[in-house]
């Protein structure tokens, strides 16, 4: 999260998993965009590595290639690729094989050789988790006397399956590295809107007499994706939707909601504060699973006019799995602040719309004084950060319409992104990649942090593991999910919130 112009010394980023997805869509996307806005320092370098036979003139083909689709500054432009180009290699190797590390040794120190200066060292980690422990292995092994403030170590999501999995690569991790060496991704957190979520808390006077049980009736989070698992059963399978999105994602959201002001915006300060939240969430057992979390299956249907499959018919699917696609879970953060003020989270995929949103409702007035028919839409007060794909902070407070009777509705005070800045947000990934060269860990995931959330999901995971759903699928596609979420929420007399379209909204407002 930078604050200030800094100056970045030499920096070698090694990708493993230089051929796969992650690289091609965001990794590679996001240096070139760095580099275009001049954060990288002139001495830097990209090793991609992968067990694919490529040159170095091939791989910088195809990543120039993934360039020009997937980055935000559209098709790179002759004059600055032909710059960015020279400064990418590629190392055909095996993870599991030693001398993969004795290579990547001789690259770095010959780079170090030709810019007379040691080198900060960025090992990214975009593999399968399974070769997590393999490689912070390797890389340890084969570099035993690194001063540890020039190496860090980038590790992807998922971290771990589970508490004892997460746990496990903890300990391996802490035998070789620093905590400070460490920076587990969660890219949500690099998010524009997100960052924005403890600037709207914390640089605001306003905000902090209202936040807390006394004002605040309850908050919902919701982070619903159009898109179906398609290709990646394999590893969806394995996962679903509460160890993929809510272990997570959505409990970082959480994490910021919740907080208490930190003492200062210094890395440990800020994780310390979400760090407490979640030691504060009410633990779940067998019974109040069943109250508080529901899941779901997308079966097939139509979405915009296309037949899509429902999950146990995506290609390579199970026919019989009972993975959930979709999790709802009501959770209670059990201090002062938050005593009694629930939180509904809820994500699933194939539903109506994507849309990532945080709403907090506020308590009724204390007496309304205008007579009922005054006010038809009366709504309570609610605060509405959306984080994608719209980007905006909406107020949604009673006014009265034009006319000479006295008549209430709701309407929007809005702050969004579009309409107030011309300049584009930076993409998640640039906002990360450029924290670990400046050895900034605010927006990362503490070793901590990861072990409570994983201890908090827990007893859910486990219950829902012993008892597979016999009722998937339970929801179709192009639908917000299965009524048991409709009806968690609806018991405690709320409904799942949802932003009309953009251009509906402007129409309404
Ligand atoms: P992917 O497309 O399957 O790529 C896997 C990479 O690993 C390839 O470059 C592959 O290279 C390399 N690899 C596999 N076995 C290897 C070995 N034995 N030695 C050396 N390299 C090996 O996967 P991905 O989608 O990029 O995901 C990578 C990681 O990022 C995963 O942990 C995933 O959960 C995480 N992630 C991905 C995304 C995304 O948008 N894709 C988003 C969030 C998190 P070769 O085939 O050339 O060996």
């Amino acid at each position: 999260m930078n604050t200030t112009a800094h100056t970045i010394p030499p920096t070698v980023f090694v990708i493993f998993g230089g051929t796969g997805d992650l690289n091609a869509r965001k990794l590679s996307p996001a240096l070139y965009n760095l580099f275009l806005d001049g954060w990288l320092p002139e001495q830097f370098a990209i090793i991609g590595t992968g067990r694919t036979k490529l040159t170095d003139e091939e791989f910088r083909k195809n990543l120039l290639a993934d360039l020009n689709q997937f980055s935000r500054s559209g098709k790179a432009k002759k004059e600055a690729w032909d710059k960015f180009g020279p400064h990418i290699q590629y190392q055909a190797s095996d993870v599991k094989v030693p001398a993969a590390y004795e290579e990547l040794s001789q690259r770095i120190a010959a780079l170090e050789k030709e810019w007379g200066a040691p080198a900060n060292i960025i090992y990214y980690l975009a593999v399968a988790p399974e070769f997590f422990p393999v490689i912070a292995t390797g890389i340890a092994e084969s570099h035993p006397d690194t001063d540890p403030n020039r190496v860090r170590i980038v590790i992807e999501k998922p971290f771990g399956h589970d508490l004892e999995s997460a746990r496990a690569l903890n300990q391996l991790l802490a035998k070789h590295y620093e905590e400070k060496q460490i920076y587990r991704i969660d890219h949500y957190l690099g998010k524009e809107t997100v960052q924005n979520i403890m600037a709207f808390r914390f640089a605001n006077a306003i905000m902090e007499p209202l936040w807390n049980r006394n004002n605040i009736e309850h908050v919902q989070i919701s982070v619903t994706e159009q898109l179906g698992v398609g290709e990646r059963t394999g590893y969806y399978d394995g996962s679903g939707a509460l160890r993929d999105m809510i272990q997570n994602h959505l409990l970082q959201l959480l994490c910021l909601v919740a907080m208490e002001p930190p003492v200062n915006f210094t890395a440990d300060e800020v994780r310390n504060r979400k760090v407490d939240v979640l030691r504060a969430m009410r633990r779940f057992t067998p019974e109040t699973v069943r109250e508080a979390a529901v899941r779901g299956q997308y079966g097939a249907g139509w979405i915009e006019g296309q037949q899509v499959p429902g999950y146990r018919e995506e290609p390579g699917a199970n026919p019989t799995s009972s993975t959930e696609t979709f999790a709802a879970v009501k959770f209670f953060v059990d201090n002062w602040r938050w005593q009694g003020v629930p939180f509904y989270l809820r994500t699933g995929k194939r539903l109506h719309r994507s849309a990532s949103i945080i709403t907090i409702q506020f308590k009724d007035v204390p007496h309304v004084i205008f007579p009922a028919e005054t006010a038809e839409g009366w709504r309570k007060n609610r605060l509405i950060i959306s984080i994608q794909p719209e980007m905006s902070i909406r107020l949604q407070v009673q006014a009265k319409r034009p006319g000479l009777d006295m008549m209430l509705n709701t309407v929007d005070m809005v702050f969004d992104y579009d309409g107030t800045y011309t300049t584009e947000a930076p993409e998640a990934y640039e906002t990360l990649l450029l924290d670990t060269m400046l050895g900034d860990q605010t927006l990362f995931m503490r070793g901590d942090q990861v072990e409570e959330a994983w201890d908090l999901v827990m007893p859910i995971l486990n219950s829902w593991q012993s008892r597979p759903s016999m009722s998937f699928p339970n929801y179709s596609a192009d639908s917000w999910g299965p009524e048991v979420a409709e009806a968690l929420i609806a018991r405690d007399g709320y409904h799942w919130f949802t932003l009309p379209l953009k251009d509906n909204s402007k129409k309404k407002a």
